[in-house]
Parts: structure tokens; sequence; C-alpha cells
């Protein structure tokens, strides 16, 4: 039997060839998380300032080969280019606030006498230090700035990196850490570690020298990597199925628009992307109508053409959503717009009076599909929100601010939003997944913190 040692890479769109990685052996994964576990204490060492104008060099190089990153990122992943394009500047951007909050990375100095009976003679200062390897796995659907989310607090806070990318997505992860590698970061600090879950996965999470996971993807690979990651700290960013709950007083328009966009942009492959509208029965007809005529003059076709709606990332996740089509109308509900399918690329549809014994009720899409359930009281909407195993965001919309804060303190989310679509960013807010949706936050100084400890230094005078 022949060892399989590169695996092809084929555009979303024109499923041409558009490169290969290696299909790393365990004894190769393993050599590259010791050259940087080896590499990891000088780097700790460097001045806080110097990473942080290597990570300002990056970002330098990330912004001059846009052009590139960008095609790779749209052809690998299938997002319309001009996302793909800001991907990278969004990126770059991220890498610079990163480099700047690490500058600012202090800890806490308490007094001894602050504690009844204690001491002014003792004064405890507390600094942060690094944890040594973290392990940056990161999904297909932002390949370049959700990596660098995770790689740039890691290296800004002394800490080493090895990178896992998603296959599809390998390529573009690829340029970024190539970028990366044209600074002046030390050798064996960045390690790129590419293969097939199946082979390398268990491995590296299980990897003795890894001393932090931060993960983003599924629910499924991330609760099996949080039950073998022994005693490390794991940050886990999964699936969701956002809500965005519409009240009787809601300007229709807003929401009707902010629901199009929050919910089809990218085809629907967003971790925030709106998979469910819980909206008040007196408004659901006004709202099915306006959200229709938005989804009717979305633009459907190929990325490099930028189009709103375009193929999904594989073959299976297209007939996944054509099942959660499919189910939902044979149990009665509504087609208001689309369900027509050629290949990889659904049409952006709409489907209105779904019950909870749809799976699309439940189910995270991952594609553009979108569904009503119409709501009579108030409680339903929060016992309806809080009966799913995600709790990523959720979207209020109302003219009443006090209504949607009684609901948003009683939702189980990470983020509440308030008139606007779901969403994550800008990328130094907190970005939190409650439930099966998550452990830890994410978001510049949260990921920062995620990946140091405090060290304790006691004066005793
Ligand atoms: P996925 O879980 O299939 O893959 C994510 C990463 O895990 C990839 O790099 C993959 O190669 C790796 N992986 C797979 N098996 C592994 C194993 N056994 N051990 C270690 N690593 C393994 O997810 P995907 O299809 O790439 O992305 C889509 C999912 O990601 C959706 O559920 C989406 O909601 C979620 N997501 C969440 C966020 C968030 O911040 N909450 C952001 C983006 C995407």
């Amino acid at each position: 039997m022949t060892v399989e040692k590169e695996k092809v890479i084929y555009s979303v769109a024109g499923e041409e060839a558009i490169g290969s990685f290696s299909l790393m052996s365990q004894e190769e994964v393993d050599q590259a998380i010791k050259k940087a576990s080896n590499a990891q204490q000088a780097w700790a060492d460097t001045e806080v300032y110097k990473r942080a104008d290597i990570l300002h060099k990056w970002a330098d190089r990330l912004l001059e080969q846009q052009e590139k990153i960008g095609t790779m990122i749209y052809k690998e992943v299938g997002k319309n280019k001009a996302s793909a394009m800001k991907e990278v500047k969004r990126t770059a951007d991220l890498i610079r606030y990163t480099a700047e909050e690490g500058c600012r990375i202090h800890g806490d100095m308490l007094r001894g006498d602050s504690f009844r009976g204690g001491s002014s003679n003792k004064i405890a200062m507390a600094d942060r230090e690094p944890l040594g390897v973290v392990l940056a796995i990161s999904p297909f659907n932002y390949p370049v700035n959700l990596a660098a989310s995770k790689i740039a607090p890691a290296l800004i806070s002394g800490n080493a990196v090895a990178f896992k990318p998603a296959s599809q997505g390998a390529l573009s992860g690829r340029l970024m850490i190539d970028a990366l590698l044209e600074t002046e970061i030390p050798e064996g600090i960045v390690q790129l570690v590419t293969g097939k879950g199946s082979e390398i996965g268990d491995f590296i999470v299980t990897h003795p020298e890894i001393s932090m996971i931060s993960f983003t993807g599924s629910t499924e690979v991330g609760q099996s990597i949080s039950e073998k990651a022994k005693m490390i700290p794991v940050v886990l960013e999964l699936g969701g199925k956002d809500p965005a709950i519409v009240l009787e007083d809601a300007d229709l328009d807003l929401a009707a628009d902010q629901i199009v966009s929050g919910a089809y942009s990218y085809s629907g492959q967003r971790c925030t992307a709106i998979k469910r509208v819980l909206v008040a029965d007196g408004v659901a007809d006004q709202l099915s109508e306006k959200v229709k005529q938005k989804v009717e003059g979305l633009t459907v076709g190929n990325p490099e053409d930028d189009a709103a709606v375009t193929p999904l990332i594989d073959d299976k996740a297209a007939d996944f959503v054509q099942g959660l089509i499919d189910d939902a109308l044979e149990k009665g509900a509504t087609l208001v717009t689309g369900n027509k399918r050629e290949g990889k690329l659904i049409h952006p549809t709409l489907i209105d009076d779904v019950t909870s014994d749809m799976d699309i009720a439940w189910e995270e899409p991952f594609g553009p599909v979108l569904p009503i359930i119409r709501i009579t009281d108030d409680k339903d909407f929060v016992t309806l929100a809080n009966e799913s195993q995600y709790g990523l965001q959720a979207s209020i919309f109302t003219a009443d601010v006090q209504k949607a804060m009684e609901i948003g303190r009683k939702l189980h989310v990470g983020s509440v939003q308030l008139n606007a679509k779901t969403e994550r960013g800008p990328d130094h807010f907190p970005f939190i997944g409650a439930k099966n949706s998550g452990l830890g936050a994410q978001g510049i100084r949260r990921s920062i913190e995620s990946m140091t400890r405090d060290k304790l230094f006691v004066l005793n005078m």
C-alpha cells in the first residue's frame, strides 16, 4: 500500500487544482512540536516591544500580498472576492491591535495589609507569563482571520505555536505563515502542521508538549478535543443556531435588512450567521414578505463575480442543507422562496411556518437557508431560544430597549445584539460561546489572557 504524502486542493467553484499540502506523519508532527517547544524560552525572553515589531511587520507583509492571499482565499473556500480581500485587511488590523495590546499586558499589585490581619511588609506582584506551545486549530471558513486570531495573541505573549489549519483553507493558511516567516521571527517558533484529522488529530491534541489548545470549529470535534486534552487549558469556539428575535414593535425594514445580511452572507457559512427567526405572530406576515423581497434580490453565482451567495464548501455540506429543506417541507413548512440546487450551489432559501418537530428548527445548516418560527407570547421567545443546544449569539429587534434587556438577560448565549445582526467582531470585542457553542472567550485581550497565566512574586520586606 502506498502512503499518500500530499493532498491536492481544488477550488470550490471551478474545481481546478490550486495547490497541495503535505500529509505529515506523526513523527514529522512530533518533530515540529518539539522544535517549537525548544525555541519558546528564547522567544519568551525577547522584549515585548521586539515581538510587537515582528507582528507589525507581519501585518505589513499581509497587506503587500493582499491580492495574492485574497485570491487564494476566494478560490479555496469559495467566499466572494470582496469578502476575501476584506479578510486579509481585517487580519492585518487584528495583528496590529494584538501587538499593541500585548505591550499593555500587565498584572496586578496587591498589598498584604488590605486583607484583615495582613502586613504592609508583604506585597504581591502578579505578572503574566506564557504557557509554552499553543496549538491553534482553525476551521475552513475564515482560514486567515480565525487562524491569526489565535497565532498573534499566542506570539505576542511569548508562546510558540503549532498551527493546524483545516484541509480546505490550508493553502491560504500557509501563505499567511509564509508572510510571517518573511519577518525576523526566530526559526522554529511557528510550526505549520498539516495532515489528515484521522491520522494526526488525536496525536497533536494529546501531545505532551502542547500547553494550551485554541480551537474553532464544529461542536462535535470541539467536544472530542475537550475530552482528550488532559490538564491543559482549552478555549473552544464552536457551532451556533443564533436566533433573530423580532418583537411586535420592531422596525421591520431594519430587521429584514439585518436578517438577510446576517443569514445569507457567505452563503450562511458563518458561526454567527442568523440561523432562525423567532417572530411575533402579529408582524410575521409582514416580516416574511420583506425578507422574501430582499432574499430574491441577492446575487447568486461565483466568488470571483462577487455574488452574495456562492457554492458551499463541498457536496456533503450541500446534501446536508438540502436534507434540512426537504425535511421541513415534507413536515408541512411553507416554502417562501428558493429551494433550487445546482451541485454545491444552493440558492437562498426562506422557509416559513417552521415548527419544533422539524430538524431545521434545531440543526446548524451552515448554508443559505433560513427558517421562520412564529411566536405567540414573550415567554415562548426565551423558552424556544434557550431550548437549543447552542448559545453563541442572539439578536433582538424592538424599539423598547428595556424589553430587549429583559429578554436578553434571560437568553443563554455569549452575546446579545440589539437591533442588529449577530456577528463576530470587531475583533477586540470579547467573543464567547455558551453551552455547546464554546468554552472560554476569544477577542484580543481575552485571547492573550487565556494564553498566559499568573506568576506571583511576593516581596517580604
Ligand atoms: P470542523 O470541526 O470540521 O474542523 C475544524 C478544524 O478541526 C479543522 O482544522 C479540522 O481539520 C480539525 N479537526 C478535525 N478533526 C479533528 C480531530 N480529531 N482532532 C483535531 N482537529 C481536528 O469545522 P469546519 O467544518 O472547518 O467549520 C465549520 C464549523 O465551525 C461550524 O460548526 C461553525 O459554526 C464552526 N465555527 C465556529 C466559529 C466560532 O467562533 N464559534 C467560527 C467559525 C466556525
